[in-house]
């Protein structure tokens, strides 16, 4: 193995798999990604239920069948990877340490790092569920791999909380494979899932969702029997004689994802109080110079075209930093997310640097109805859409031009917002 790369890759999910096809497209040949798991693919490997791929290939895929195709594009490229490989620590220099059983701990210089570690759940110890802790509560991503790849079924009787993503899809799987799925309850007042994953995976298997709903207590010594729920009033507390009693031996936690950036954090890379992520550039580069970000390690991701579009991006700006060819200097223009937007995705835009597009990505605070996504250029409104309905668990997107922009020559802050 060389111990110089143009470009290192750390983390062979969706992201980093098309960040490296990207690269190599954009003329990089030295490019190697670096996995700690044993297969690339990332957490896709787990998710065996269909529809993913709908925007890339126009087709319905399963998670394994979508991160093949980037697999075997990966392969035949002759894109290097090493499995079973932990990245230790991100210099600000871009020394990239790892280690693995046959190398042992290595050193690698790169002229540009992608970032793409993905993200994991919420745990139990950061939601403050009182009660017991007894053995059958998991996460649900936790449940969908004792499921899907261990092929063990974590149990019969079943409460899911939180409304996320893996916590709907496992509501449906756990019923195909036979268990009694009584509840997902949902501390908010909206889902934090997509809309088909509510029709599909509860509305059709009759599974409900207790909005506004939390798990009070939890029963069961050496193993958990049974959980209380209560409706929970608009300060987010439990409402006294709400409370429900279900027996169950299955507590499923789906309340959320964090993006994995404990290495993003150690090398220095800014990032963002309310998406986790690193601060990002229209480039997707970090606050380290020539340090990249993508996927879920950037911002939580509701479909995985998404991140892969996303990452091909990656891909292209850190093959061309990597050569040289990016124009250093000027004017960063700060993008803000205001109204009931949360956030947006990225933070700042030098019109010297961007293609003729730039693809802005946020979410909202709340849901909204029959709303309306502006974009300001200073006090000016330059866009306005109207949406019939905007919700937390969906990312929207909103499209930039750089002949929009060279209108306003004194432009020094855009703002993404979401009104009603
Ligand atoms: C449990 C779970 C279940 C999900 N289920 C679904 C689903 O059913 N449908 C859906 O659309 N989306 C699902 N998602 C969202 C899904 O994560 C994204 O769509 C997509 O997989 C994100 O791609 P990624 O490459 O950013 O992250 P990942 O797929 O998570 O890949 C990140 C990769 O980085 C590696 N990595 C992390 N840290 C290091 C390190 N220090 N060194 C080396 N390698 C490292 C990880 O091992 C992993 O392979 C799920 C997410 C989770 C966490």
């Amino acid at each position: 193995m060389n111990k110089a790369y143009d470009i290192v890759i750390v983390g062979g999910g969706p992201a980093g798999l098309a960040a490296a096809i990207a690269a190599r497209e954009s003329g990089t040949q030295s490019v190697i990604i670096l996995e700690r798991g044993e297969q690339l693919g990332g957490i896709l490997n787990q998710c065996i239920h269909n529809g993913f791929g709908l925007h890339t290939f126009k087709e319905e895929l399963t998670g394994p069948e979508y991160a093949h195709r980037f697999i075997q594009k990966v392969i035949d490229m002759g894109i290097e990877y090493k499995l079973d490989t932990m990245v230790m620590d991100i210099s600000p220099e871009r020394a990239v340490t790892a280690m693995n059983r046959e190398d042992g701990m290595f050193v690698i210089d790169a002229k540009a790092v992608i970032l793409a570690m993905g993200c994991r759940e919420r745990p139990r110890g950061a939601l403050n569920i009182p009660g017991y802790r007894p053995a059958g509560i998991f996460s649900a991503g936790t449940a969908q791999r004792l499921v899907n790849i261990e092929g063990y079924m974590p149990g019969r009787e079943v409460v899911i909380l939180g409304s996320g993503d893996i916590g709907l899809i496992m509501a449906r799987r756990m019923t195909l494979e036979g268990a009694k799925v009584k509840c997902v309850a949902e501390l908010m007042p909206y889902s934090g899932g997509l809309k088909r994953n509510i029709v599909q995976c509860l509305d059709d298997f009759g599974i409900p969702l207790l909005l506004s709903h939390t798990v009070v207590d939890i029963e069961g010594k050496e193993h958990i029997t049974a959980v209380t729920i209560a409706e929970v009033g608009a300060d987010r507390r439990p409402i006294k004689g709400t409370e429900v009693r279900y027996t169950c031996d299955t507590l499923l936690l789906s309340c959320g994802l964090i993006p994995e950036n404990e290495l993003s954090t150690s090398a220095g890379v800014r990032l963002s109080p309310i998406t986790n992520g690193p601060v990002v550039n229209e480039s997707l580069e970090t606050s380290i110079p020539g340090v990249f970000a993508c996927g879920n390690v950037l911002h939580v991701h509701d479909l995985v075209d998404y991140v892969s579009e996303e990452a091909a991006k990656a891909g292209q700006t850190a093959a061309r930093y990597a050569q040289g060819a990016v124009e250093k200097g000027g004017r960063e223009i700060e993008i803000h997310a205001g109204g009931g937007a949360r956030y947006t995705v990225p933070s700042t835009v030098c019109i010297d640097r961007m293609d003729d597009r730039l693809t802005v990505r946020f979410r909202a605070g709340d849901v909204y109805k029959d709303a309306y996504v502006s974009v300001y250029f200073d006090e000016a409104r330059v866009m306005r859409k109207k949406k019939r309905i905007i919700a937390p668990g969906e990312m929207e997107q909103i499209i930039l031009s750089r002949e929009q922009m060279k209108e306003y020559p004194d432009l020094k802050t855009i703002t993404v917002k979401i009104e009603r």
